[in-house]
């Protein structure tokens, strides 16, 4: 896949991708998308300040903060979000990732709520998977804590970091094992090598939600009582009675998956070009 090269293609790419993500309700006025700054050396990231996705517009709305620690780089920057140890230590976990969005998708919420496990239902869904993890903040509370949800320190952003791997075999890797990892009772946070990678899984993490939620009650509506007799499942399934993908066809959409995000980006782009609401100072004329 193609990938900006300088930091002010990267930051053009940003400010759309807030702009994309808002236009299909992955964020609303919270939610945030950072990149991995492209200098190596540097070990810093880049997201918006305290501002809603579909505000920022121009390289003043980003705030630069290091990877070891979340400080700013700047000490007298504007207000940040509190939750930007999540990119912070999945930048400083796994070196080969280069963006990371984190979303509150009321698509995706009632799954961790009614404990259905989130699986790859069409073939746009295979980075998902054959299994998605759940983050669970609250083992982590300790007496005094405020629970709020928040994964605002780097204690609890490294903890959720380490999902995304399978487990101690790949302290070392780059990449993660798991693409999507859902948070539960706040939503979910996924990556990306490119900026175009990760707004991909963004969008189809939720679309699939939403047709794994229309397929679940659309069964359960049919067959009623007759899930129950019948748990014996279609190819795929993992006993819900649900025709899912196979692990074998989960792999393989999700090789496509990874050859052709970037073509619906280039129209995600052009989607929020043309509407007045965002503003992107960077955008080509
Ligand atoms: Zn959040």
């Amino acid at each position: 896949m193609s990938q900006p090269s300088t930091l002010h293609d990267l930051i053009r790419t940003l400010i759309a991708a807030n702009h994309i993500l808002h236009h299909h309700n992955i964020v609303d006025g919270f939610g945030h998308i950072s990149i991995r700054h492209p200098d190596s050396l540097k070990e810093t990231y880049i997201m918006p300040g305290y501002l809603a996705p579909a505000l920022v517009h121009c390289a003043d709305d980003l705030i630069e903060y290091h990877i070891s620690d979340g400080s700013p780089v700047d000490p007298n920057a504007k207000k940040g979000y509190s939750e930007r140890f999540i990119h912070g230590e999945i930048f400083k976990r796994f070196p080969g990732i280069n963006c990371v969005i984190h979303s509150h998708s009321e698509a995706v919420l009632p799954f961790m709520i009614a404990g259905v496990p989130m699986r790859p239902a069409f073939h746009m869904a295979g980075f998902l998977g054959t299994e998605v993890p759940m983050f669970d903040i609250t083992k982590l509370y300790e007496p005094g804590d405020q629970q709020d949800m928040l994964v605002n320190n780097t204690k609890f952003g490294s903890a959720l970091a380490s999902h995304f791997a399978s487990g101690t075999a790949n302290l070392t890797s780059p990449l993660p094992d798991h693409l999507v990892v859902l948070m539960r009772h706040h939503g979910f946070t996924t990556l990306g090598e490119s900026i175009q990678d990760a707004v991909y899984r963004a969008m189809y993490t939720q679309t699939n939600a939403s047709i794994l939620s229309t397929a679940a009650n659309l069964r359960s509506s049919f067959h009623g009582s007759a899930l129950l007799r019948e748990p014996e499942a279609v190819h795929g399934s993992d006993g819900s009675g649900l025709d899912l993908l196979s692990a074998s066809e989960t792999a393989g959409c999700r090789n496509m998956n990874e050859a052709t995000a970037d073509k619906a980006f280039r129209l995600w782009v052009r989607e929020v070009e043309v509407l007045p609401l965002y503003v992107n100072e960077l955008a080509e004329k």
